[in-house]
């Protein structure tokens, strides 16, 4: 029976770490395709997978959920709706630690193969938003990509309780102290 026990649970084992790297690579094999059909895609991706967003975070936690769909546009082109959604602990610029920022990305992207050059008409239209496709699109990194697009630039707390920073506005304007000398008598 024990041997029986442990064949069962190495097979478990086996399965769990299979699916695990199977959603940790998930693929749209042909998004052409995929848009065409008008398919749907959702899914959750932990953020601890996500190396360039862990970079600006103070520490890697959470899930972000996303939704992509595949739609036609008005000129017939493929396109891609993406939706990610999720709080993520955005690291404060001054102290560090975390912001709880809610993410709320809604992207309508163009796909383009990617050999196929753009009309400088094209890259200057800032309507249009274009993903260029050579094959397979990685999922994680198309979702950490327009999540990077959509965090701020310079995060910081709004009162930040970094020593030092509350006084920040306190500081002595230079040209108030100007002014208070030219008022002075010689
Ligand atoms: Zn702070």
């Amino acid at each position: 029976m024990q041997h029986l026990v442990l064949t069962w649970r190495a097979k478990a084992n086996i399965i769990s770490r299979l699916s695990r790297s199977r959603s940790r690579l998930k693929r749209i094999s042909d998004s052409f395709a995929f848009a065409r059909e008008g398919r749907v895609l959702k899914g959750t991706l932990a953020v601890s997978s996500l190396e360039r967003l862990q970079d600006l975070l103070a520490e890697a936690s959470g899930e972000l959920t996303y939704r992509i769909e595949g739609l036609k546009g008005e000129r017939g082109q493929s396109m891609l709706h993406l939706v990610v959604g999720g709080e993520i602990p955005l690291a404060c610029q001054r102290c560090l630690e975390a912001i709880h920022f809610e993410l709320d990305v809604d992207s309508l992207l163009e796909l383009v193969p990617a050999d196929v050059e753009l009309s400088q008409e094209e890259l200057e239209d800032d309507t249009r938003d274009f993903l260029p496709v050579a094959g397979e699109l990685d999922v994680a990194e198309l979702v950490e990509d327009e999540v990077l697009l959509a965090l701020p630039v310079a995060p910081r707390h709004e009162r930040c309780g970094f020593p030092g920073a509350a006084h920040a506005g306190e500081r002595i304007n230079p040209f108030a102290v100007l002014d208070g000398l030219k008022g002075k008598p010689n």
